[in-house]
């Protein structure tokens, strides 16, 4: 199902995170916080290891994999909607290691923050839903 709804910038928040900060928790506490029900988020810095996933569309889950090394967040893309009635951070990132290898994926719980300078475009207008997609197995917008 193609979905399309408008929003518009209401807001921005800018900001850093913390060294030892799980990436994406502190995220998604920093929405819940300042009541993002929708948004863009975006961020640069470096992680002290990553947990990343990468989602097996045959098996119709989730497949974790961890990086056990320091890397550069050279980019992180994602976005803020609802799921469960709760702000969800829905974030990809692309991490690099010294000689400018690039790994990537779904951000995972268990990545932790080096430093971090963040983004969130807060956007007004229609609630976007998560929830459960057959064609997928996904939680997409519904
Ligand atoms: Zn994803």
């Amino acid at each position: 199902m193609t979905l399309t709804k408008s929003v518009r910038q209401v807001r921005v928040l800018m900001g850093r995170l913390e060294r030892g900060d799980d990436l994406l928790a502190r995220l998604t506490e920093i929405c819940v916080a300042e009541g993002v029900r929708a948004g863009r988020l975006e961020a640069i810095g470096a992680v002290e290891r990553a947990c990343l996933a990468y989602y097996d569309q045959q098996a119709g889950e989730y497949q974790f994999f961890e990086l056990d090394a320091p890397l550069e967040i050279t980019k992180l893309s994602g976005n803020v909607s609802l799921k469960d009635g709760q702000p969800m951070v829905h974030a990809h990132v692309t991490l690099a290691d010294r000689d400018g290898r690039a790994f990537g994926g779904h951000l995972a719980p268990g990545t932790v923050v080096f430093a971090c300078e963040f983004v969130v475009e807060v956007f007004d207008g229609p609630d976007f839903v998560r929830g459960f997609d057959e064609q997928t197995g996904l939680p997409l917008w519904t």
